[in-house]
């Protein structure tokens, strides 16, 4: 049957602090559908899961589009697929434990002093649910897990690993957002095996820049291991490696930093770069004309980016891209 709806409805699951969803919808500045509230762990209730789920997906079927998701830019009209409504995207956000203090952060954005509570916080264990959902056959074969904020190279001692190896067992693929500031040999070989997408974000060319965006002094060593990271992805053509450059208005939308940072990239043979807005500022502006510094930005990683291939995220896609057109 031919209707709108939307494809992480139907095969994401995200495991967020305390609820388990699917779909963040943070970036659109609005709460996303809860079909689990209030889960600190234990036992998984997948069949209340499913049946949440299935409500949704008859409101989206009637036209009824649910609060929460009005206006949102994953609604698509196709013939979907009821029959195999299995997941294929899992994101894991339940663990908030990260050593870098970047001053978008969604978890500590409206409240610095809940860095310390996140950085003590103790995690519901994602592993049983994963079995849980295998051994329940709602996992696709080639199932995609994105590990997300906090930072994986901090978790508790074999986490990362058990978290590779069982999608790699299952056929899938890892998606690692990193600080970059710890060093993991797990991401080193998981690139190398060309198992894995990994994302780290600078967001600077220069140490003055990078310490005020992070709050933290580890520009050389994210660099270093950055090195690391993008010459294990280049030995492996299934393999990605991308370097991020989150522009926020008023502190690195310079071409002076943009400069450096492009230097930086292809230094050490960077073969893909993301481009993105922050968040928090895109959300209060995106009904705006792109700013004149913005489109400057764009067109020069353009006109310099080599061979380098250039990503915009899927929320300022369309916004980022009216720059191209100038
Ligand atoms: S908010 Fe958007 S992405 Fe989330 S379930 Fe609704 S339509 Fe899908
Ligand atoms: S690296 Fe990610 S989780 Fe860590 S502070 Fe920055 S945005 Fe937050």
């Amino acid at each position: 049957m031919r209707y709108k709806c939307c494809d992480y409805l139907l095969h994401q699951i995200v495991f967020d602090q305390t609820d388990i969803k699917p779909c963040c919808a943070t970036s659109m500045n609005k709460e996303s559908a809860k079909f689990i509230d209030n889960f600190n762990g234990g036992d998984f209730d997948i069949d209340e899961y499913i049946k949440q789920r299935n409500q949704y997906i008859e409101m989206f079927k009637q036209g009824n589009i649910p609060n929460c998701c009005k206006d949102c830019p994953m609604i698509r009209e196709d013939d979907w697929d009821e029959k195999n409504l299995y997941f294929d995207r899992i994101i894991m956000a339940n663990i908030a434990k990260c050593s870098c203090n970047c001053i978008y952060c969604v978890y500590t954005y409206n409240n610095p002093e809940l860095k310390q509570y996140y950085n003590t916080k103790k995690s519901y264990d994602i592993k049983p649910i994963l079995k849980k959902l295998r051994d329940s056959n709602l996992l696709n074969n080639n199932i995609l897990l994105i590990i997300g904020g906090g930072e994986c190279s901090e978790f508790p001692k074999g986490e990362l690993e058990w978290l590779i190896y069982f999608t790699s067992f299952n056929n899938g693929r890892i998606q690692i957002l990193s600080s970059g500031i710890k060093y993991s040999k797990a991401i080193e070989q998981i690139l190398r095996y060309g198992k894995a997408e990994l994302s780290i974000s600078p967001d600077s060319g220069t140490k003055k820049t990078f310490e005020k965006i992070k709050r933290v002094k580890a520009f050389e060593q994210v660099w270093e291991n950055l090195t690391r990271y993008i010459n294990a992805a280049n030995t492996n053509k299934n393999a990605m490696a991308e370097i991020k450059y989150i522009i926020i208005p008023n502190i690195n939308d310079n071409i002076s930093e943009v400069k450096s940072f492009l230097n930086k990239c292809k230094k050490i043979n960077c073969k893909n770069l993301h481009i993105d807005v922050e968040h928090h500022w895109y959300a209060e502006n995106k009904n705006k004309p792109v700013p004149e510094k913005i489109k400057t930005i764009i067109k020069y990683i353009n006109q310099n980016k080599q061979d380098m291939y250039v990503s915009y995220s899927v929320e300022t896609n369309n916004w980022l891209n009216q720059c191209n057109g100038d």
